[in-house]
């Protein structure tokens, strides 16, 4: 078996999207791309994330050809792909089905940069592609171009996609806009949430990039 450490980094995100209530059952998923190989480990479809292991992973080429693997991958295999031709800076995506987020999501509306946080870790309003059936090709394709050069999509009436360079920063990255969703939503129910403006969204993200992911007390 190839890939052990990545593999078990795989199922341990799995295991966090899970635990933390992003997800329900076996819906969402987590893909990691190998640097510097054609190659993608996605966790494997309709598996329970409490008793997924190592060996379960799924590991496929880049045209959607399996690899390794007992398993058959997550039907969203095609979004994971879709966005990892598109930008080959990202090696991680996180896939949930988080609920403030998935309002938005509902309502195909974005999730403005209201938090400093938000501005710092994703840096734009998350917007909602058009709506296409899950798993399809075209529902990929909408995602991959509405994300763009961003960090996080939603995808119309069903969840919440974030990616990094990293597991951990496609984790934060759908964190960050669950929270920012539900801010969005209770400071609506306040009269109103304002946005931060474009310079301030710059200014923090180019801040965070160039000194908050060093910060080792930075969470
Ligand atoms: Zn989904």
């Amino acid at each position: 078996m190839r890939f052990g450490p990545e593999r078990k980094m795989v199922v341990d995100t799995a295991r966090q999207i899970y635990r933390a209530g992003l997800v329900i059952g076996t819906w969402g998923n987590v893909s990691l791309k190998i640097a510097g190989q054609p190659l993608v480990l996605i966790t494997p479809s309709g598996m329970d994330y409490q008793s997924m292991e190592a060996e379960d992973i799924v590991l496929m080429d880049m045209e959607g050809q399996q690899v390794e693997g007992n398993w058959k991958p997550s039907s969203e295999l095609p979004l994971h792909l879709a966005i990892y031709r598109r930008r080959p800076d990202l090696l991680a995506i996180v896939h949930v089905h988080s609920s403030f987020a998935t309002a938005f999501a509902v309502a195909r509306q974005s999730i403005p940069v209201i938090m400093e946080e938000t501005a710092q870790v994703i840096g734009h309003p998350i917007q909602t592609a058009p709506y296409a059936l899950a798993g399809s090709r075209r529902v990929a394709e909408l995602a991959a171009d509405t994300l763009g050069l961003g960090k996080a999509v939603l995808l119309a009436n069903h969840g919440l996609v974030g990616t990094g360079t990293n597991l951990q920063e496609a984790l934060r990255v759908c964190q960050i806009a669950e929270e920012t969703a539900r801010e969005t939503l209770l400071a609506r129910m306040l009269g109103g949430a304002y946005s931060l403006t474009p310079e301030e969204i710059a200014i923090l993200h180019q801040g965070y990039l160039k000194y908050g992911q060093k910060k080792p007390s930075s969470k």
